[in-house]
């Protein structure tokens, strides 16, 4: 094997390598951030950083290298460089960029000697661009080009695969860890579930719910065990509501229930119950948060019109309910 073969053979590994680590992972973040890690490992550069282009604009994603510098440069479509790489979709290797066009329009200024451009392309856009570059003159060959061109595709493979992941999770109802409605389809619900106990004169019950000393929990059984009572705190309240009920993880352990066509007195009886389910329910290293106790929730109810006449005051009403019941010891509903 010649010199050139072992190169060779040496980027293909790291490609191959690079493809394999970021075709596991979904997060468009975090695809991102392996990327520019990977390629700063295996391309002697000064710094990678990866620009993300929407049709809201453009933005740094990730970056290695560059330090707090990058992180102020206003990045907009305008910017030659940016809008070389938007308007041709080709890649660009500059060797020196003092005789450049683009000398202007690096990110770092004077400091950046060379550089390389690699535009992501997603079903046939523009989606983003790879920047490299470094403090030496003619600092890339034609290797790297090779390399990059074949990474190139791998990343934008890649990037396609979150940018849709990512745009499914925009459009998802469902909290990933517990199974019930999130936070967004929460106050998309109630807003509408306001305007329709207005509008027909319902009486419409919120419970705002928040686990006792969970962070003391937390604290003594970590954060995995933590997720397992909130599954098993969901599932509760699922198995035991009633079928005009809705529920939410509000925040981390925090969880709400919309009870359309729920007076107030129905909505404190149905806020107890869940309670004692609850305070019933065996959970694993429980007797720990307090000797011999259970662990709890706290509720806070509030309803319309009883209460309250607008959305984000039934939201109000029922936290400071709650926050009676922390202060009168827990483990108790207040409405
Ligand atoms: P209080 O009785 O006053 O509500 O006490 P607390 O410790 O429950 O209240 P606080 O709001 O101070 O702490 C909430 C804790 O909940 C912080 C964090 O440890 C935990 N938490 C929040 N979200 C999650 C999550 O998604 N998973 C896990 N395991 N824990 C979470
Ligand atoms: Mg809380
Ligand atoms: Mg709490």
């Amino acid at each position: 094997m010649d010199q050139k073969d072992s190169i060779d053979l040496k980027i293909l590994k790291a490609i191959f390598g690079i493809a394999r680590s970021i075709g596991s992972e979904l997060e468009l973040e975090k695809v991102c951030d392996l990327i520019v890690e990977k390629v700063f490992k295996v391309i002697n550069c000064n710094g990678c950083a990866i620009i993300l282009v929407d049709e809201k604009g453009v933005k740094l994603q990730s970056e290695i290298g560059f330090g707090k510098s990058i992180r102020e440069v206003e990045f907009r479509k305008e910017m030659p460089l940016v809008k070389y790489i938007l308007s041709t979709k080709n890649k660009l290797f500059i060797g020196d960029i003092e005789s450049s066009y683009f000398k202007y329009s690096v990110p770092r200024g004077e400091k950046t000697v060379s550089m390389i451009c690699i535009p992501i392309i997603v079903k046939e856009e523009v989606k983003g661009i790879i920047y490299i570059d470094s403090k030496k003159t003619n600092a890339f060959s034609s290797r790297h080009e090779y390399f990059l061109n074949i990474l190139a595709h791998e990343i934008s493979i890649a990037i396609e695969r979150a940018l849709n992941y990512k745009q499914i999770k925009e459009l998802s109802v469902i909290d990933e860890l517990t199974g019930v409605f999130n936070r967004r389809k929460f106050d998309i619900d109630l807003r509408d579930a306001l305007n329709e106990a207005i509008r027909y004169i319902k009486s419409l019950s919120l419970l705002m719910i928040d686990i006792d000393h969970f962070k003391r929990y937390n604290d003594l059984h970590g954060h995995q065990m933590g997720d397992i009572v909130l599954k098993k705190i969901g599932r509760v309240f699922i198995e035991n509501k009633r079928l005009t009920d809705r529920i939410y993880r509000y925040g981390g352990e925090e969880f709400s229930i919309i009870c359309s066509e729920t007076n107030k007195e129905n909505a404190r009886i149905f806020a107890e119950r869940l309670r004692q389910f609850v305070n019933q329910e065996k959970f694993k290293g429980e007797d720990k948060i307090k000797s011999g106790g259970n662990l709890t929730i706290s509720i806070g109810v509030s309803n319309f019109p009883f209460d309250v006449t607008k959305t984000d005051h039934l939201i109000k009403y029922a936290d400071d309910a709650l926050y009676k019941a922390k202060a009168k010891g827990r483990n108790m509903v207040v409405v």
